[in-house]
């Protein structure tokens, strides 16, 4: 991969600036809004994810004592199913934590300050948004009275490669189902059968394909992307994912083209041989010029640029809300 073909991907991306929020003023009141941005640019990430422990991937709350996994039958076998919500919800909470910690090292102030100043409040998921900072322009977001915006990142639902009966610890394995405590346990009653809960989980090893598109992508936005896989990989994604959930993210192919294939081609591809073969195989196709495809050391380059984005995020919020701010206090 040389640093031309790198090049070549950047100069396919959006520029920085359509991450500053636009300022929108009503009577007396100015409040900060993301920018709805609709380039025909987009970049699309695909993978696969391996389960590193116990997975529990479970798209409903549920009260019982018992809990399974989500399956589903697809292409001759049963499969366990991981949901795009579920991925989206996990990997939006480890981006906001990369934003404030990368916040906090390149501003040199408390990241709440720096929010409440730039963005007009804290940001908190998923009731407290912004709808004005990085993330809630990556994810999208809604605030009662003030406006929405809509996510710009698409997630598709994903399935094992593996058969169910190999890869799910069920009843109908024979070491049958795991027991843990209830979460909702009362410590003041004698512990009993009801106190303990059972559930199947996702073994280690079981492999998700995943494709992963933005729309109007900045470099920053893949190259945090990136990063926040990594982060959400150590949080885990499933039920109790204190200890439960963890994955490894092998990064197949970023390209500046929509994908001609889809989980479904990724799945028939990864029972063929390893993510190896998956490679040469992905084919994509943009809406303006030829697209970009990176992988290997190209996708490592692009991931070493996310500190210099950030800081040149940080330089355009500080040259808008320093214009913003003197107007502000010459009004008053
Ligand atoms: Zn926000």
């Amino acid at each position: 991969m040389t640093n031309a073909t790198v090049s070549r991907f950047v100069e396919q991306l959006a520029d920085i600036g359509t991450l500053v929020p636009r300022e929108i003023t009503k009577g007396k009141t100015t409040t900060k809004i993301a920018r709805p941005v609709y380039t025909r640019q987009v970049v699309t990430i695909v993978g696969v994810k391996t389960t590193a422990s116990r997975f529990l991937p479970v798209s409903h709350a549920g009260y019982s004592n018992e809990t399974y996994v989500d399956k589903v039958d697809l292409l001759g076998k049963r499969r366990a199913e991981f949901i795009g919500r579920k991925l989206k919800g996990i990997e939006r909470r480890a981006h906001m934590s990369l934003f404030r910690q990368m916040t906090e090292a390149e501003s040199g102030s408390n990241w709440r300050e720096f929010f409440a100043e730039k963005f007009g409040k804290e940001c908190t998921i998923p009731d407290g948004l912004c709808i004005a900072c990085w993330n809630c322009t990556l994810f999208g977001g809604l605030e009662a009275g003030k406006g929405a915006t809509f996510s710009r990142i698409r997630y598709f639902d994903t399935f094992s490669v593996e058969d169910a009966a190999e890869c799910i610890q069920s009843d109908e394995s024979p070491e049958q189902m795991a027991i843990g405590n209830t979460v909702g346990e009362d410590l003041a009653v004698e512990r009993g059968e009801a106190s303990f809960h059972r559930y199947e989980y996702v073994k280690a090893g079981t492999r998700f394909p995943f494709i992963t598109i933005i729309e109007s992508p900045t470099l920053l936005d893949v190259a945090g992307y990136l990063a926040a896989v990594r982060l959400a990989d150590q949080h885990g994604y499933g039920k109790y994912s204190a200890n439960h959930g963890k994955f490894t993210t092998d990064f197949v192919a970023v390209s500046t083209g929509y994908p001609l294939f889809s989980v479904l081609d990724m799945l028939v591809w990864l029972e063929d041989g390893g993510s190896g073969g998956l490679e040469g195989r992905l084919r994509f196709e943009a809406a303006v010029d030829e697209p970009v495809t990176l992988s290997g050391s190209g996708l490592d380059e692009l991931r070493d640029r996310l500190n210099e984005e950030f800081k040149a995020y940080i330089a355009a919020l500080n040259v808008s809300s320093g214009d913003g701010g003197a107007r502000k206090r010459g009004a008053r």
